[in-house]
């Protein structure tokens, strides 16, 4: 680096340091270092691709001006974005990219230097999603071990005993949420770690580029250099062999040099079907943590922290309604609670009782195959020509108490819903009024011929609706 350099570069330092608090120039502007001048143009390296991502996005204005003030208003900045930080100065591999002012007609970042643009590219093509934090995630039995397990590798990266850490749940229960919030973290506390966030899919079709291309050593250098790596959704790779062969090897060096592994999974470790038994027994050495589907307080909780993220008001029976019926994932419940927001503002409604069940049928119609209790109860009404409401009403009425049972009995069959769920939907009656009717059911079923008759009928004709 020349005087001259350095005494430009200071010289811009002196500006920006005025406009920003010390904290943002130490963590920001101390790391950069000037490298070359070519004509007007500055060229700057940042040690990461978040780095030059942030600085972009924060600091370009106030870089301009400052360069501006030294050279002129034709002055332009490059950054040289380290992406290869080897033992040695010489195995560093950068990546030039122009600066947002030199930036403006460009098509984004794709096409950069035919080699390194498509490592920078993995790095940019993976944004996490800013919501995806620890803030959101509402914390409840089902995930707190996971949750804790989470924000104490964001804490201490590569540092705590929990490496890897092995996330596993079913569909929709915050696997993705959970991970992205740790990147999200990490990246946040220590601005100069790299980060990764990578579902196994695309892990999987970027190694399958490489080896097309002729980049295996390209894509490992890539993956070896990263400080975190989240893998999402690793049963992906099961029955992948190449596949898993590149990982175990990335694996292992990044465990043994103190990176961070975060991994997802639908299921356990050990139900993991066609992986490598040295790649199952490596995800046992750090820890293993399950999320499971929330209980009733759990999703009132998100349920809450979702419609106040909207701003948007919900009663407290709709609240209740809600956390009692969709209790499949927490994926449904956001869709339901959207479709929810988007019909009220649509019809410039007030949410409350009947418009939730309104969103929720049309949900339920759209993602399940499955009979809806609404729907249930409705039909089975219709068939013993009582109302639907008296299913639910305290009256004992022998016809009604039979036409209850029965669809109690076919909610049990036909529903996802726990006999509690079941109960709550019925006026309000506990489990143990469900189990009842369904041995009343049972019985009737062996004593009776005609009903057993009709519950063949019906039967048939609820199985048309379900398939
Ligand atoms: P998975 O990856 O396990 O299929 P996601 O992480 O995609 O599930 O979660 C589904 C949705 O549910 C996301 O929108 C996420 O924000 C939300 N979600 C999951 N867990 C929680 C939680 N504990 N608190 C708040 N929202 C959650
Ligand atoms: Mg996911």
């Amino acid at each position: 680096m020349t005087k001259e350099i350095r005494v430009l570069w200071e010289n811009c330092l002196e500006t920006i340091k005025q406009s920003i608090s010390p904290q943002s120039f130490k963590t920001w502007f101390q790391p950069v270092r000037p490298v070359s001048l070519n004509g007007a143009t500055l060229t700057i390296e940042v040690p990461s691709p978040y780095f030059y991502e942030y600085l972009e996005e924060n600091f370009s204005g106030l870089l301009k001006e400052a360069l501006d003030r030294e050279l002129g208003q034709d002055s332009g900045l490059e950054y040289s974005v380290v992406v290869d930080k080897g033992t040695s100065e010489s195995d560093q591999a950068t990546i030039n990219l122009p600066g947002s002012q030199k930036n403006q007609n460009s098509t984004g970042l794709l096409g950069f230097g035919p080699m390194d643009s498509n490592t920078f590219n993995f790095y940019f093509d993976n944004p996490l999603n800013p919501n995806y934090n620890f803030k959101n995630y509402v914390e409840g039995d089902c995930n707190r071990l996971a949750r804790s397990a989470g924000l104490a590798v964001a804490e201490r990266p590569g540092s705590t005993s929990f490496n890897p850490l092995f996330i596993y749940g079913g569909v929709g229960l915050g696997k993705t949420h959970l991970v992205q919030a740790i990147g999200n973290l990490i990246r946040k506390n220590h601005p100069t770690k790299s980060v990764l966030y990578v579902s196994s899919e695309k892990f999987t079709n970027q190694f399958i580029d490489a080896l097309r291309n002729n980049k295996v050593q390209e894509f490992s250098s890539y993956y070896l250099n990263l400080d975190v790596l989240l893998l999402d959704d690793v049963q992906f790779i099961a029955g992948k062999e190449k596949t898993q062969d590149i990982f175990f090897h990335i694996f292992n060096q990044l465990h043994q040099t103190g990176k961070q592994i975060v991994m997802t999974s639908d299921c356990p470790p050990k139900s993991l079907k066609g992986l490598q038994e040295r790649l199952l027994s490596r995800f046992k050495w750090g820890l293993t943590a399950d999320l499971r589907n929330p209980g009733f307080e759990t999703r009132s909780a998100i349920i809450k922290r979702k419609m106040e993220q909207e701003g948007t008001n919900i009663p407290n029976n709709v609240l209740e309604y809600l956390a009692y019926t969709v209790d499949t994932n927490i994926r449904e419940l956001e869709g339901v609670l959207v479709s929810l927001i988007g019909e009220a503002t649509l019809n410039r409604k007030e949410i409350d009782l009947e418009l939730a069940k309104e969103a929720l049928q049309k949900i339920v119609q759209d993602i399940e195959t499955e009979v809806g209790i609404d729907y249930l109860q409705k039909y089975i009404a219709d068939y013993f020509k009582v109302t639907p409401e008296s299913l639910r009403a305290k009256t004992r009425k022998k016809e009604i108490v039979i036409a209850r049972q029965v669809a109690m009995f076919f909610a049990k069959e036909y529903t996802n819903h726990s006999l509690k769920v079941i109960g709550y939907h019925f006026g309000g009656r506990d489990h143990s009024t469900v189990i009842h009717a369904i041995n009343s059911v049972n019985d009737m079923i062996d004593t009776d011929k005609r009903f057993a008759e009709s519950m063949r009928e019906i039967e048939a004709s609820l199985k048309v609706k379900a398939s």
